[in-house]
């Protein structure tokens, strides 16, 4: 097994430990991966297992593609060609097959649910909160859709569906719950399910339903996990009900690496592991073989800081390399042409080099977009405007999704317009009021509007003339390809007219949007794909998937770049306020500790090159006038000798006095190291309170104090260290097991949450709270066509079904 010979022993080890719990705790780099694709390799060439025995999961789309590429070329390798293939994919998409394979008895638990339900993405979840939203007025303005989303999700994976939001006080919470009561209600009509619910839902399913779990146990006999440290609790429970009583089950993962805990991954469940499962064998892995080891070194001088980690050290036996690069340029634009006139020496040295630039947020693309134009180099942007989150293709997609689910509110609203037919807002207004006062969905609104002759004559004849449309676009789902139901979308409802009628470059561009989505569309035919899993696919495709690995430049979020590696990356923007992000500052030190992660994951990204680089002064927050910038605190934990600091040998006027208060953000007392390394230390003085003190200014504003020296204070050398106040730490969170918490549900007695009751005038519901017991008991139900009703069981004559 020629695979087995280029293993170290210890990955060997985890590779051929096939029986029974493993958990594979590695660092950056140490091959965890490639562990995780020979062993399915193993288990199929050399154990005879049968490949849709085999289940592996990772983080995205993308990651998951490599591992079936890498798996497929093993096989190949032994003589296995074009045979079948184990079952690859992100818990998501496996949710979703789940979900619609077995997920029918469901509906017992959830009414209203349905094996074809649609997927709503990040930006379906935005447009239902905006509008719920905007039903509400006044009371909700300021409100971000963020936030909104955020809190509901936290409910969702904290086991408490239907549980009340909290916001920063009694109005703020009393908003919230209405628009969480809309959402809910815009899913159940759309019958979809957001990314929270797919994984929720696939839980729930295993753990209610014994036959379907036995069923799902005996296939998928040997699963396996990459990047553990990013799993949420569904994921967590998701696996463990899969793994079944002879737990074939390997994990692996890096509690350095995890940086997701803002989504609700849970570092917990490393622990959790050991716990469930006492028989597990932990295997560590120490060699890296990614990095040069000046890279290695910088990357565990920063992540060593963390004070929550179990402490390991990586080592390697490659070359030592080149120490990274530091670089703090006067600005956004000047760091943008440094970084830009490094990477392209590189690139006209080695013309196979590729090189990422790595960031903490979107917008900071911007600049190195422009500056790499004007210079003519290639390069890609993962994650800007994804394929199928343009304007033009979720457009068309919203035609197929108003075809597949007619009540699909957030659709209906998106294409009832466009292109342009006489359906105007005012229309639209009165279309929702109706829909609001007769408790009906949007589409029947429009149903009544036409057939009672509700509206103005013209509004009407639109209408009738759009739900005709609708009508014939259903009739072509059923009987046509998907590709020519796109195409018959695209004519027939006047999109490519509207497009084509504006000869700009950005129309032109629109219509190869649409004609490579019609690409996708045919391709899915070809593989047998249903409209579903075609408009599931669409929804799936994160940001990172789209990577065109010929690129030479790569330009993509820190986050985005998990798991990937470059032989040269740039991490630009390296000060505080982006990485770590502003967000964290006043977050605790847990936050802080999840920033500190993220730096290290992006320097692990590099094999031969690394640039580190921040702007002295930058243009935030929508323009306005630049703004001073401190070095990233993490600069300033990298000892000075492992570093080549390119910023001094700029001219002394250039270099800049904040830049030797990197590091002085840290909670240890221990001098500074950029400060140290320095030559112009001694010459700090009132110049350097200035402006440090304009630097302390702009964090006032932000709500981070900072405690300044005296304004006659000693040279910055000889003083204590700059300090940001400690804020307190905030209480950790455990949610309970999901599993305990159904079964908690479960023993609650009659009208518990979550049962399903049937009313003579609101038909069927669902309870979502209960408060006291017996008859005196009051429940508040969420009927489908009626929304929520507060309910007292002994008089609401309700019978559970
Ligand atoms: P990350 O934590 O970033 O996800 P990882 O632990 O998954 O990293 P891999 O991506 O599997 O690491 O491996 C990192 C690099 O090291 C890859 O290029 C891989 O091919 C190489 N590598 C891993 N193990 C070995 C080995 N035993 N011999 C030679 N190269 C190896
Ligand atoms: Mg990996």
């Amino acid at each position: 097994m020629t695979f087995l010979a280029s293993l170290n022993p210890q990955q060997r080890e985890a590779v051929t430990h096939t029986e029974g719990p493993l958990l594979l705790l590695a660092g950056a780099g140490s091959g965890k991966t490639r562990v995780v694709v020979s062993r399915i390799a193993y288990l199929i060439l050399e154990k005879g297992v049968a490949p849709e025995s085999i289940l592996g999961v990772t983080f995205t789309n993308k990651a998951a593609g490599e591992m079936r590429e890498r798996v497929r070329c093993l096989l190949d390798e032994h003589g296995l060609s074009g045979g079948a293939m184990p079952s690859v994919s992100t818990f998501h998409s496996f949710c979703v097959r789940l979900l619609r394979r077995f997920g029918a008895p469901l509906a017992e638990l959830r009414p209203g649910f349905a094996t074809n339900f649609l997927v709503f993405d990040e930006s379906d979840q935005a447009a239902v909160v905006k509008a719920a939203c905007r039903e509400i007025g006044s009371d909700a303005e300021g409100i971000k859709p963020k936030t909104v989303l955020g809190a509901i999700s936290r409910a969702k994976n904290q086991n408490r569906p239907g549980t009340e939001l909290h916001g920063k006080d009694q109005a703020e919470s009393v908003v919230l719950n209405r628009i969480y009561q809309s959402y809910r209600k815009a899913l159940l009509e759309a019958n979809a399910l957001d990314f929270d619910d797919l994984l929720l839902e696939a839980a729930c399913l295993l753990e209610s339903f014994d036959d379907i779990r036995e069923a799902l146990q005996a296939r998928y006999r040997y699963l396996l996990v990459d990047e553990f440290q990013d799993t949420n609790r569904p994921q967590y429970e998701i696996m463990r009900l899969l793994s079944g009583r002879r737990p074939n089950v390997c994990v692996v993962g890096d509690e350095d690496q995890a940086i997701y805990s803002w989504r609700g991954a849970d570092i917990g469940n490393i622990l959790g592991f050991e716990l469930d499962f006492p028989s597990a064998q932990v295997i560590r892995l120490e060699q890296n073989y990614r990095s040069t080891r000046s890279i290695l070194k910088a990357a565990t001088a920063v992540v060593e800081r963390n004070k929550k980690r179990k402490g390991k050290r990586l080592w390697t036996d490659g070359p030592e390399g080149d120490r990274p690069v530091v670089f703090r340029a006067s600005d956004g634009y000047a760091e943008a042409r440094y970084v830009t006139r490094e990477i392209g020496r590189l690139l006209d040295e080695d013309p196979e080099m590729r090189v990422g630039v790595l960031y903490r947020t979107n917008a900071q693309s911007r600049l190195f977009e422009e500056v790499l134009r004007q210079e003519g180099r290639d390069f890609l942007l993962v994650g800007g405007v994804a394929f199928y989150q343009r304007a033009e293709v979720k457009d068309l997609l919203a035609y197929l999704r108003v075809a597949v689910s007619p009540d699909d509110a957030v659709s209906l609203r998106r294409i009832v317009n466009v292109p342009a037919r006489g359906i105007g807002k005012s229309t639209l207004e009165r279309l929702h009021e109706l829909a609001s006062s007769e408790a009906i969905s949007l589409r029947r609104a429009i149903e009544e509007a036409v057939d009672r002759g509700l509206l103005a004559a013209r509004a009407r004849t639109a209408l009738d003339r759009f739900r005709q449309l609708m009508a014939e676009l259903r009739e072509q789902v059923r009987t046509d390809d998907l590709d020519s139901v796109l195409e018959w979308v695209f004519e027939r409802t006047g999109y490519r007219n509207m497009l084509e009628s504006d000869e700009s470059a950005e129309s032109r561009s629109r219509v190869e949007n649409v004609k490579e989505l019609i690409v996708a569309a045919r391709e899915a035919v070809e593989r047998g794909d249903s409209v579903e899993e075609f408009l599931d696919h669409a929804a799936l495709v994160a940001d990172s998937d789209g990577i065109d690995q010929a690129a030479p430049i790569l330009l993509m979020t820190l986050h985005n770049a998990k798991g990937l590696e470059f032989p040269a990356v740039a991490m630009v923007g390296m000060e505080e306020t982006l990485l770590p992000h502003a967000r964290s500052l006043d977050a605790g030190e847990d936050a802080i500790e999840e920033e500190r992660r993220l730096c290290y994951v992006g320097m692990t990204r590099a094999r031969r090159h690394l640039w580190l680089t921040c702007a002295e002064s930058r243009r935030q927050y929508g323009g306005g006038s630049a703004e001073p910038m401190l070095p990233s605190r993490f600069l300033g934990e990298i000892p000075e000798e492992l570093v080549d600091d390119r910023s001094t040998s700029l001219p002394r006027d250039q270099s800049s006095h904040m830049f030797r208060t990197a590091g002085r953000w840290s909670d240890d007392t221990e001098p500074a190291p950029l400060a140290r390394r320095s030559g112009l230390v001694a010459t700090a003085g009132i110049e350097t309170h200035d402006s440090v003190s304009a630097v302390a200014g702009f964090f006032k504003d932000r709500g981070i104090a900072v405690d300044l020296p005296a304004r006659n204070s000693p040279p910055a050398a000889v003083r204590p260290p700059l300090r940001a106040r400690r804020l307190p730490k905030s209480p950790s969170r455990h949610a309970p097991k999901l599993g305990q918490a159904l079964k908690e549900l479960r023993r609650q007695g009659p009208f518990a949450r979550g049962t399903r009751v049937r009313h003579q005038k609101f038909g069927i519901g669902v309870v979502e709270r209960r408060e006291g017991e017996g008859p005196n008991a009051k429940l508040s139900v969420y009927f489908k066509n009626y929304g929520l009703k507060k309910l007292v069981a002994g008089y609401a004559n309700l019978r559970e079904v």
